[in-house]
């Protein structure tokens, strides 16, 4: 591969915004993508640099002074909400639509290396964790796979835990691992096929002490396939109670 096919291949892997679905980027060698990390998290510490002496514009309406402009977090609102996913119980803060601030918001959050943004999303999580449960749970967040994680430099369902963690003095546990790399979920239209992708998707890495009650921590949930594949793979080994806890819940897609 001439470097000239390399450039190509990063740049297609940014607008992707997530390499596990391109094709390009999976013949690159491991000695490639660990430059290629490299170079992400070097342009995350520029554009924290550039924010220290450059004011933010509003991601939403272009408003200077601030990530999100205080009308467009109005217009963010709280919904809370919940719906039964097979044996699982889900509770989300807001209900999702297509082009709207929050989708926005979440975007970034996942795709575009903008970690910081669990400053705006986790509130209302906590908002959420609040209002429909009162136990104190044990948060298991959901696990990207490891490629995927290193591609993006961090979890952002663990950046949510350790949000809620710190706010109500929570136990995060990671007990789960991905052992599948099962591409962008979101890009899966089907719920067959979302179904299909989640088997043996995960394992255990540690059993939790039995009987814990345990809530697992996503950013948005769609079909449910991946929280009850994450579900199922405690269940096995343990009778625990098991919720879960969304920003957003996008049912109807
Ligand atoms: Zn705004």
């Amino acid at each position: 591969m001439t470097p000239h096919d390399f450039s190509e291949t990063v740049f297609v892997g940014i607008f992707d915004g997530d390499n596990s679905n391109c094709k390009h980027f999976s013949i690159i060698s491991d000695f490639c993508q660990d430059k290629f990390t490299t170079r992400v998290q070097n342009i995350n510490m520029i554009n924290k640099f550039l924010d220290y002496f450059l004011p933010s514009l509003c991601m939403n309406c272009g408003y200077l002074g601030c990530v999100i402009c205080p009308d467009c977090q109005n217009e963010l609102g709280f919904f809370p909400n919940s719906r039964s996913i097979e044996h699982l119980k889900v509770f989300s803060s807001f209900y999702y639509t297509k082009d709207s601030c929050l989708s926005r918001l979440v975007y970034d959050f996942k795709y575009a290396h903008q970690s910081d943004l669990v400053r705006i999303l986790g509130p209302p999580l906590a908002r959420c964790f609040e209002l429909f449960i009162n136990d104190n749970p044990i948060l298991v967040p959901v696990p990207l796979h490891k490629e995927r994680e290193k591609f993006r430099g961090y979890n952002q369902s663990e950046l949510l835990s350790q949000w809620l963690s710190e706010k109500f003095n929570l136990r995060i546990a990671k007990c789960i691992k991905r052992v599948k790399n099962t591409g962008q979920q979101a890009k899966t239209a089907h719920q067959s096929e979302r179904h299909f992708n989640m088997i043996e998707a995960f394992e255990l890495n540690y059993l939790p002490p039995k009987n814990s009650q345990i809530i697992i921590i996503d950013d948005i949930v769609t079909t449910g396939s991946t929280l009850i594949a994450c579900a199922n793979t405690l269940h096995e080994k343990s009778n625990y109670k098991i919720s879960a806890l969304t920003i957003a819940n996008r049912e109807n897609i």
